[in-house]
């Protein structure tokens, strides 16, 4: 059959943001104008396509974004989007723009809705992995990751500065609520001295015991990273259970919360960006639809979205052995 050519696309972002975003957007928009296509932005994630939020990209509307962190279409988690109906009035509204393929820009539940949308509707999608919590099959990284990751070893090495000043414990809790990478990179790279994630039980009596002996005339200078998802309960619930195990020891906490979302994003995450948000845009023109575009091994690689929202990714053995060794 022959490959149906496609003259306009839209291009949305979804879910939780992340650093990177906008230099996928203008990768997406500048890639297809030169294929000869228009382009369509899509504000809020999936309400801006229900409530026909859809403008068409100018000239110049993607110009002095490539370093902004956020997102220029904003984004949004949408209720609606998970019915029937509210899929069938973004249908609709796609079509009154002649819109035949989708860029989705955005998490494992964002795809999630692009795989059950394209499977209703003859509008192919395409995912680009954008999420600062790495925690997707078929890419090595995601979008916003490695900028999330250094934001918040710029923070702990600050934390780390007071915190042997006074001889302090600190808990610093960093974002993951399902998945540790961002602990164990920041971790690993502020010399941190334990490190909690959700995808193993940490062993508290031994992080207790280790404490103890370290313990100096009673300090215990001590830097703990720890997830929101953590099992215990993240930094509140782990410096609970330290004071109540240690009561003279003086435990700090620190959230380091959204900032972590924020800022300019790193060379990594825009080159990242940039080469998954050209590629996308490749997909739609070539006819490889309902994918998600990762990159393996520095090689492009394309992962079915039914696939790509299903298989989970499995933390580093070797980087838990790791972090294990030096703590
Ligand atoms: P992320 O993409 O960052 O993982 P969410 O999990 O919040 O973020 O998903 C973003 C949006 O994707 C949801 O608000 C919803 O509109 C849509 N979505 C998620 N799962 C589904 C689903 N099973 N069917 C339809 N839409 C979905």
């Amino acid at each position: 059959m022959a490959k149906k050519k496609i003259n306009k696309i839209g291009v949305l972002t979804s879910g939780g943001d992340a650093p990177g975003m906008n230099a996928a957007i203008r990768a997406v928009v500048k890639t297809a104008w030169h294929q000869g296509l228009e382009v369509y932005g899509i504000t809020r994630g999936y309400n801006g396509m229900i409530e026909n939020d859809i403008f068409k990209f100018q000239p110049g509307g993607v110009s002095n974004i490539i370093q902004r962190g956020g997102t220029i279409l904003k984004t949004a988690r949408s209720k609606e989007f998970q019915t029937p109906e509210g899929r069938k009035k973004a249908y609709e509204n796609l079509k009154k723009h002649v819109i035949e393929g989708l860029v989705v820009i955005g998490g494992d539940g964002s795809f999630r809705g692009a795989q059950t949308f394209a499977k209703e509707f003859d509008i192919p999608c395409v995912g680009v992995p954008g999420t600062i919590d790495k925690d997707m099959a078929g890419t090595d990284s995601t979008i916003g990751f490695d900028t999330a990751v250094n934001t918040a070893v710029t923070a702990i090495d600050k934390i780390r500065d007071t915190m042997e000043a006074h001889d302090r414990l600190f808990v610093v809790e960093v974002m993951g609520r399902d998945a540790g990478y961002i602990a164990i990179d920041s971790g690993v790279s502020t010399g941190a001295e334990s490190i909690l994630i959700p995808e193993r039980k940490a062993d508290l009596p031994k992080m207790i015991n280790n404490l103890t002996q370290l313990g100096r005339k009673n300090k215990f200078v001590n830097l703990i990273v720890v997830t929101e998802g953590d099992e215990y309960g993240g930094a509140e619930g782990i410096k609970n259970y330290i004071k109540l195990s240690i009561p003279s020891a003086d435990v700090k906490m620190c959230i380091l919360g959204h900032i972590q979302r924020g800022g300019a994003p790193t060379a990594t995450d825009r080159l990242l960006a940039t080469r998954l948000g050209y590629h996308a845009v490749q997909c739609l023109i070539k006819g490889t639809h309902n994918v998600m575009v990762g990159v393996v091994k520095d090689e492009m690689c394309f992962t079915p979205l039914d696939l790509a929202v299903k298989a989970q990714r499995t933390i580093s053995e070797e980087w838990l052995q790791i972090a294990e060794t030096l703590a």
